[in-house]
């Protein structure tokens, strides 16, 4: 299995995709209850319309709920599906797509479930990369280097922890031994980009 706790050498799952992955669940469920909803409407009210000529209504809610539906199937698939198999990337789109989708078709809640969702796959790849890329944004570009009284490499506000007393643990992957990120307090491989 994809990222199993515990499993040794599994890329860790990050904080927020977690967070969007439940967000997403959530979204569905609602899209679900309220097809239902709806269908139950369409066939109490349009078996009551009907009796009076008015048929036609009972069908729009009747389609209306089946489009609900098949959007709730799609976002399964194109969104549910990747967050919980680690492909954060390929669900960003369809998530903001069902979040905009959602806004004005779908109801406000579902909507901004998606768009939340979809603000915290962001944050998922940022967790994901290699912590290299993130130390480099926080060095002051205009800063020249040596200047005494500034930190390079770690974000304001942090302070970095010092590796543990023990030898760096071999990489599960290629065996070399790891690196250690001060801001994560954990060890890396940048050949294998995984945190050990
Ligand atoms: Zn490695």
């Amino acid at each position: 299995m994809y990222g199993t706790p515990g499993m040794p050498g599994a890329r860790p799952v990050p904080p927020s995709a977690g967070t969007a992955k439940t967000l997403i669940l959530i979204a569905l469920i609602f899209q679900i209850i309220g097809s239902v909803i709806i269908a139950l409407i369409a066939l109490v009210v349009g078996s009551a319309l009907a009796s009076i000529g008015f048929g036609g209504l009972g069908a729009i809610f009747i389609v209306i709920a089946l489009v609900i539906l098949l959007v709730a199937i799609l976002a399964y698939f194109y969104s549910y599906k990747p967050v919980a198999e680690g492909h954060y990337d390929a669900a960003r789109t369809p998530t903001l797509v069902l979040g905009i989708v959602g806004l004005f078709a779908g109801g406000v809640i579902v909507g901004i479930l998606y768009l939340v969702a979809w603000d915290k796959l962001g944050d998922a790849i940022r967790e994901m990369q290699p912590p290299m890329m993130t130390q480099m944004a926080y060095v002051p570009i205009a800063v020249p280097m040596g200047t005494p009284g500034i930190v390079y490499g770690a974000p304001p506000g942090t302070a970095p922890t010092a590796p543990p007393a023990a030898p760096a643990p071999p990489c599960p992957r290629c065996h070399r031994p790891g690196t250690w990120v001060p801001q994560y307090g954990r060890y890396y491989c940048y050949n294998d980009q995984l945190y050990l």
